[in-house]
């Protein structure tokens, strides 16, 4: 609905990557997505609704093209859904995602909670375990090659990690210590002009918990510029 939308949307996300309006003849900047790659992130498990999944495949191609040779991170999986749609850009810019999740489930995936899902759970020890459903849809969509799972707790890995990033894409836990952690963390390595994406960026309480957004407005306050939304989805770009 146009109600969700806010900036730019999709479709004008050339003049984005290449200035002022583009010349009929100059090449497409945002080819689409292969057929079978998209439907594969479709039919996927998890939750990206298609409309931000297409957005973060075009983040993702702008963000390899404004920091080539540089990764992409994605900071949680689940299931893998938005690992193809950021997976399948890598493989088309010959770079790589990384996809981080320690596949124990955020608190609203667990029991009792709203977003559980039973069947994720490993019955000999009782906890979530996302990782079997993810490596099957990274080895389904073909994306072994391009795809990287890095399978533990984000601010344990986050200290370690060295290399700055084309794309980061926030979507792991979603409470207030986890979502503020991650943004600390994490968003210093990305690369100069490169992309911050963040989910389920709600600006009205009554559509959903507050800690994305609150990271979102720190976010624009560091001086990221933003980019586009579509749905709960931000993209921003880091101009420092
Ligand atoms: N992007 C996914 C949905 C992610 S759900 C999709 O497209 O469907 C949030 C994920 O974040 C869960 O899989 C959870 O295990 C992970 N997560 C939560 N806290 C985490 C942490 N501290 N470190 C690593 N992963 C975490
Ligand atoms: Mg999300």
């Amino acid at each position: 609905p146009a109600a969700d939308w806010a900036g730019w949307p999709i479709r004008d996300s050339r003049s984005l990557v290449c200035g002022p309006v583009n010349s009929a003849s100059g090449p497409d900047p945002t080819p689409a997505m292969p057929d079978g790659l998209r439907a594969a992130a479709v039919a996927a498990r998890g939750f990206m609704p298609t409309e931000e999944g297409d957005a973060l495949w075009v983040a993702a191609l702008e963000a390899t093209a404004a920091v080539p040779g540089s990764p992409l991170l994605e900071i949680g999986s689940y299931c893998g859904k938005s690992s193809i749609w950021l997976g399948a850009a890598a493989r088309h810019a010959g770079v790589v995602l990384f996809a981080l999740d320690h596949h124990r489930g955020s608190e609203e995936n667990q029991a009792g909670w709203e977003w559980h899902e039973p069947d994720l759970v490993d019955p000999e020890i009782g906890r979530m375990d996302t990782l079997p459903r993810f490596r099957r849809t990274v080895f389904d969509a073909g994306l072994e090659g391009s795809v990287v799972a890095l399978v533990g707790d984000s601010p344990t890995v986050g200290p370690f990690w060295g290399t700055s990033l084309a794309l980061l894409f926030i979507d792991g836990g979603h409470g207030s210590e986890p979502a503020h952690r991650d943004y600390e963390l994490w968003t210093p390595k990305v690369a100069s002009g490169g992309t911050l994406c963040i989910h389920d960026v709600f600006p009205d309480p009554a559509d959903g918990g507050r800690p994305p957004f609150e990271i979102y407005q720190r976010a624009l306050a560091d001086g990221f510029e933003e980019r586009r939304a579509v749905g709960s989805l931000r993209v921003l770009t880091a101009a420092r």
